[in-house]
């Protein structure tokens, strides 16, 4: 028994859990409350639970063998060959014993109960460690450890967004700290003005790889220091440089600690960006070089992801602050003046009182490799930056999706049943999607579907028992959503951009669509606003009052605290996802992508991967407007709309409810084959990787 409660404890320890449905049942059969309360976080849910209850538990033939079965299977794949192993036979090569490849990001979304994320950006950092675990590649995470991680939202009682920042306690996390022989943990330090501030590292295991991230509530520190590292895109412009600079000097200076021989570094977006400066301070110590000698070195093995398709959207640091904080540094260590130092990140150099440092400008300047996120990304971001001729244009790389963190157990066994148990590895699998009988892939989406609902049941009751609103609210809670009506999911960030209340734009013409007895439709809306975008704020609060008015009610909803798990349950659900933001804003979006699996449909603006993926045979296209400079925002929004309203009316809802005698909607499976067929390949990490190393790990690696 003891042994099968050492598997559940290595398991724990190793995120590779988060993309197995399996592991996730075992703690929901042992208790789905205790598991529930721990936020799906096993490590603290085993320290919690009674132990004799535990063991009579596991004494259940069917969990031991479950749980044993989870454990080989985890055994293999840590063992099992991968992509990059075959590279090396085929190149003659030894496996690395330390890792080559160092990617960094602000932010990285994982799973549920580990807070350091925001969006899309640390989904994409997240998913980008798990496929490359699969892939077997020798890279290494480096991120931040936010005590208070990203906020939890909650709607209030005047129904409008509130922040609550909940502390975790890492020691309960599936996380280590990083101790040297004597179990001292050890060090990496900074130099801010007029002090040194000192990080702690806990380490993530993803399947193969590491991911360590910086953590500055050590006791040495001032009071104001520790607090460098509570939360994320939070606080004064001051917090965010003193983040940077933990991230890029630190993340480099960690690196060395650790003895890694890193050829080459992955900067995902700018927030990491003074690594630059390091890897140049180091090149010229070791190799004995001057800075434009040392420069051009690092430069030709750094890879710079850009996701932000606008300048607002770029982190800035005052000509004032940058001196405050790198004078000494750009001198002693770079050998360099101020001015030559600020020049790396002015965008304007002939303007002598540009006061801008740019850090997507250092990243790419300091980068022989550039990168946007889908193809029209890639060519608004030429535009944006319109590099010299003389050097390396920006790219592009498509995002992805790491497939099984999103896949529902549902459609999970519909795969397995046809394809076999290790469809996910099997090459040209989608290929042989035409051979399911319609029958089976629209059980799954109903499947998926009812559970979705369930789940949003559930939310709500919990929601009003927890607010005192159970009494008042007088509604059946088997009245909320239809499991039978098409069911529409928008949820993301609530930047302006995503025009989050974009649907509520003719009410009427809405409530036509929606009372239409028929052809049921409705809506589930989940997204958090910064807490100080009070314009995303508030277009929270206006779906929240369309979610009171009578004709809308049960058929729109909102659900709290979008994170990981919700857009899973979302994902899983929805037979439709929706997407209007305003082109070209739009890098490129992977929300949509989650759903392929799961056999949901995507309509959206032709924006970001959209653009390039869009075929009517898989999904539906808004009309948008091209010319922005041509028509005012408000004409813009009412042209895109009734584009949305048409195609909703005209074209998706006829063809969900045209079914054939066995009640199936034939056409829409047809779609459902066909957006798995051509669009499940393409749009998922693991493709996206393996480009990344094709076109640049590959060069510099091996
Ligand atoms: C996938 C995901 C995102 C990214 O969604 P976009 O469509 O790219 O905006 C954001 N937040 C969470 C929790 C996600 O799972």
């Amino acid at each position: 028994m003891q042994e099968i409660i050492n598997q559940l404890e290595e398991l724990s320890y190793n995120l590779s859990w988060s993309w197995n449905n399996d592991f996730f049942e075992v703690f929901e059969e042992i208790n789905i409350d205790y598991w529930l309360w721990s936020q799906k976080n096993p490590v603290l849910f085993l320290e919690m639970i009674n132990k004799q209850y535990l063991f009579e538990m596991i004494e259940k033939k069917h969990l031991r063998e479950k749980i044993t079965g989870i454990y080989l299977n985890y055994k293999k794949y840590l063992q099992n060959g991968k992509y990059f192993d075959e590279i090396l036979k085929l190149n003659k090569l030894e496996k690395p014993s330390t890792p080559q490849i160092c990617y960094l990001s602000a932010e990285f979304g994982i799973t549920k109960c580990l807070k350091l994320y925001s969006g899309g950006l640390g989904v994409l950092s997240g998913d980008h460690m798990k496929s490359s675990s699969d892939l077997g590649l020798p890279i290494v995470g480096v991120g931040l450890a936010y005590l208070y991680g990203y906020f939890t939202q909650y709607i209030n009682a005047e129904g409008k967004q509130a922040e609550l920042y909940e502390k975790s306690q890492f020691d309960s996390l599936p996380m280590n700290l990083l101790t040297d022989e004597t179990y001292k943990p050890i060090k990496i330090s900074i130099d801010l003005p007029g002090r040194v501030v000192n990080a702690q590292v806990w380490v993530i295991k993803i399947g193969n790889i590491k991911l360590y991230l910086l953590d500055t509530f050590v006791d040495e520190n001032m009071v104001d220091d520790k607090r460098i590292t509570d939360i994320l895109y939070g606080g004064n412009i001051e917090k965010r440089i003193q983040q940077e600079i933990l991230l890029g000097l630190g993340g480099k200076r960690l690196m060395d600690y650790l003895g890694y021989n890193i050829l080459t570094y992955h900067m995902n977006e700018g927030h990491s960006a003074f690594l630059c400066f390091e890897r140049i301070a180091s090149a010229m110590k070791i190799h004995k070089l001057d800075f434009a000698q040392a420069k051009k070195l690092c430069y030709d093995s750094n890879i710079f992801t850009t996701h932000t398709p606008v300048p607002a959207g770029i982190d800035i640091f005052t000509k004032e602050m940058m001196e405050r904080y790198f004078k000494n540094y750009s001198e002693n260590e770079l050998k360099i003046t101020f001015d030559e130092f600020f020049n790396e990140g002015n965008l304007n150099k002939d303007d002598k009182d540009n006061n801008h440092f740019n850090m997507a400008y250092l990243a790419i300047n300091n980068s022989k490799y550039v990168n946007g996120v889908s193809k029209l990304h890639g060519d608004v971001a030429r535009k944006m930056w319109n590099l010299p001729e003389n050097r390396p244009q920006i790219e592009s790389i498509t995002n992805g999706v790491h497939i099984l963190s999103y896949t529902s157990k549902t459609s999970d066994l519909l795969y397995k049943k046809y394809f076999g148990e290790n469809w996910i590895n099997t090459p040209n699998i989608w290929n042989k999607i035409s051979n399911l009988p319609d029958e089976d892939i629209w059980k799954m989406r109903n499947r998926n579907r009812k559970e979705l609902i369930n789940y949003v049941r559930n939310k709500k009751y919990d929601q009003l028992v927890k607010k005192g609103l159970y009494d008042k609210y007088n509604t059946d809670l088997t009245e909320v959503l239809d499991e039978n009506a098409l069911t529409i999911g928008f949820a993301r960030r609530f930047a302006t951009y995503k025009r989050g209340n974009f649907i509520f734009k003719d009410l009427d013409r809405l409530k036509k669509i929606i009372s239409n007895p028929v052809m049921p439709v409705q809506f589930v809306f989940s997204g958090k606003a910064h807490p100080k975008d009070e314009e995303g704020k508030y277009f929270i609060s206006e779906i929240l009052s369309f979610t009171e008015d009578s004709s809308l009610k049960n058929r729109i909803i909102f659900l709290e605290n979008y994170e990981l798990d919700v857009a899973k349950k979302l994902v899983h659900g929805c037979d439709v996802w929706l997407n209007n933001p305003r082109r070209p804003l739009e890098a490129s979006g992977t929300s949509g992508m989650k759903v392929i699996s799961n056999g949901g449909l995507n309509f959206s603006i032709l924006d970001g991967w959209w653009a390039e993926a869009y075929k009517p045979e898989y999904g539906w296209m808004i009309e948008s407007v091209e010319s922005v400079e041509k028509i005012d925002t408000d004409s813009r929004d009412w042209f895109e709309v009734n584009s949305m309203y048409s195609v909703l009316e005209n074209e998706i809802l006829p063809t969900f409810y045209f079914r054939n005698p066995q009640n199936i909607p034939i056409q829409w499976v047809q779609k459902i084959k066909n957006s798995l067929r051509d669009l499940a390949e393409i749009y998922r990490t693991g493709r996206m990787v393996k480009e990344y190393f094709e076109k640049y790990y590959s060069k510099l690696v091996i």
